[in-house]
């Protein structure tokens, strides 16, 4: 009888303990699991975001993952138009931008740092890392920009030589590039949720390869680099970067829609912001993901 009384408690114990933790995981699961809510903004840019914001869009839904709606700011020059546009950042898990132009309002910029600070998430695509220069914590959430103006003041070159990150001071313009081309993208942080399970290099589709960006690169993790013909060096092509309670999302690659037409694209598009909206990856990384030596193109909207 003693010996009964003895497992019986402890026998109960672990079933509890058992059950616990497998309701932790399993509510751990769903939260990652959940379809993200994504507003994707865009309406100014130097690129054809008309053509490239329905590749995005589908690039996401087609996941299953995340719902996305959109929100097109009034166009370059509109007199009146800003004081109608207030994108409600706060109903989303995830904001991605499309977007590259005008500054936004004050209290647009503000509703923004607070949504990010306070755990939004937040994914920049190519062009938007060319935005807002004088804005400094937009800056501070992409971690590196290019062009407008942008030169030593906004923050060091960041690359890497031999495999290791280089933090370079020296003075002279944020951002070029070469000329399109089909460039490979190597992985150089396996480690980070977004990155596992991906090849350690694979060939893109033919794009702008962004290089010498500068900016502040605080909290920021480069995930994978490309080979610049441009700049001799390693640069940035996805980095993520921690902002307050929010997790951001940096894609340089995606020029335009053939750019994003490139199973690497999507992939690393939809886990980065499933990562940027949850801090989790469950997305899985699918059999015609390209290879070192093979480009895998999507016949997408
Ligand atoms: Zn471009």
């Amino acid at each position: 009888m003693k010996s009964v009384h003895r497992i019986l408690p402890l026998s109960l114990l672990g079933g509890l303990l058992v059950s616990t933790l497998w309701l932790g995981q399993a509510a751990k699961d769903d939260a990652a699991a959940k379809v993200q809510k994504v507003l994707l903004v865009d309406g100014q840019n130097n690129h054809k975001w008309q053509a490239t914001t329905p590749v995005l869009k589908h690039a996401l839904e087609s996941s299953g993952r995340f719902t996305v709606d959109i929100s097109t700011s009034p166009s370059k020059g509109s007199k009146d138009g800003w004081d109608n546009w207030r994108p409600q950042f706060a109903d989303y898990d995830v904001v991605v931008s499309n977007y590259n132009g005008e500054l936004w309002p004050k209290e647009v910029q503000d509703s923004f740092e607070t949504y990010v600070k306070g755990g939004g998430g937040f994914v920049t695509v190519h062009a938007a890392d060319n935005a807002f220069p004088q804005w400094r914590e937009y800056n501070e959430m992409i971690g590196l920009g290019g062009w407008g103006a942008r030169n030593e003041v906004s923050g060091p070159y960041v690359y890497y030589k031999e495999g290791k990150m280089i933090r370079d001071t020296s003075p002279g313009r944020g951002g070029s590039h070469g000329k399109q081309w089909e460039f490979n993208v190597d992985t150089v942080n396996a480690e980070h949720p977004i990155m596992k399970g991906l090849p350690k290099s694979w060939k893109h589709a033919k794009d702008e390869l962004y290089s010498e960006l500068r900016g502040p690169a605080t909290n920021m993790t480069v995930l994978a680099t490309s080979p610049s013909k441009k700049s001799k060096r390693d640069e940035p092509m996805l980095m993520v970067m921690d902002y307050g309670k929010g997790r951001v999302f940096h894609t340089t690659l995606g020029h335009a829609d053939y750019s994003m037409r490139c199973q690497g694209f999507y992939t690393t598009l939809q886990r980065g912001t499933e990562w940027a909206g949850s801090g989790q990856v469950t997305i899985p990384v699918p059999d015609n993901f390209p290879k070192a030596d093979a480009l895998s193109p999507l016949e997408t909207p």
